[in-house]
């Protein structure tokens, strides 16, 4: 049976009682990504934070029957120190096998430290032929994506990119690239109606579904509560699966 995939969640912030519910609700396989919610001292805190991400939580989140995926890389949130022990441990883990992508990584506020610090873990994702997931910011996004755009045809082949948490006022500057989208629902981003309208205007093949369970508010359920929508509104059964779980598969062939 092929279950969902919830590609985009940050299980080091939730609880154990979500991983169950999404696991009984149809999810087969999440993507956890690396974002610290907070200050960050120096690269070692981060270190930890990823670590922690790659030999606990996945672990907190699996015992529940969820296969649990990991990206790792510096959030654009998280760049206030020099990196250089990350960027290595970024090689070893995808020479290890030990993450399928790069991620979260993208601009917030477009600060040049932000701006170098994405385009290296760009380098090392076009070098290696790793796939990254790149975030797009609640405030501005227009204008940060913009910039992403920019950044992403100088350093990295856009077969091996998803924008994600893409809405209705970008969605019209990615459709027609290479990318692959990524769609978010999750209180205060995106209602599933909101996803269902940009389906129907785009068609399923480009877009992977995500709740982005954080520490926002979130829904852990989100991605079968999409789904399921679909189901009932009749939606073909191969469009749904592409979105349920295909496209994902493809893209990250897992
Ligand atoms: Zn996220």
């Amino acid at each position: 049976m092929n279950g969902m995939i919830d590609t985009h969640i940050h299980a080091d912030s939730r609880s154990s009682e979500d991983f169950e519910k999404m696991y009984l609700s149809g999810i087969d396989t999440v993507i956890t990504c690396g974002f610290y919610p907070y200050k960050i001292a120096n690269e070692i805190v981060l270190l930890n934070h990823l670590n922690k991400i790659l030999e606990y939580d996945s672990k907190r989140a699996q015992k529940y029957g969820l296969d649990v995926k990991i990206a790792l890389g510096i959030h654009p949130a998280n760049v206030d120190f020099t990196q250089d022990i990350i960027f290595d441990e970024i090689y070893n883990w995808i020479n290890k096998k030990e993450i399928i992508a790069i991620g979260e990584v993208g601009l917030d506020k477009c600060s040049e430290k932000e701006i170098a610090i994405f385009k290296k873990q760009l380098e090392i994702a076009d070098e290696t032929k790793t796939k990254v997931i790149v975030h797009t910011p609640r405030k501005n996004k227009k204008e940060v994506l913009i910039k992403i755009k920019e950044i992403l045809k100088d350093n990295i082949d856009s077969k091996l990119v998803v924008i994600d948490h893409v809405n209705q006022n970008i969605i019209k500057y990615l459709i027609n690239e290479d990318y692959t989208l990524g769609l978010t629902v999750q209180p205060e981003k995106m209602e599933v109606s909101e996803a269902i309208a940009i389906l129907d205007e785009y068609g399923f093949d480009k877009f992977l579904l995500n709740s982005d369970i954080s520490n926002m508010p979130s829904d852990p359920l989100s991605v079968p509560k999409t789904v399921r929508c679909l189901e009932r509104l009749n939606y073909n059964k191969k469009e749904i699966e592409k979105l349920a779980f295909k496209n994902a598969k493809d893209f990250y062939k897992i």
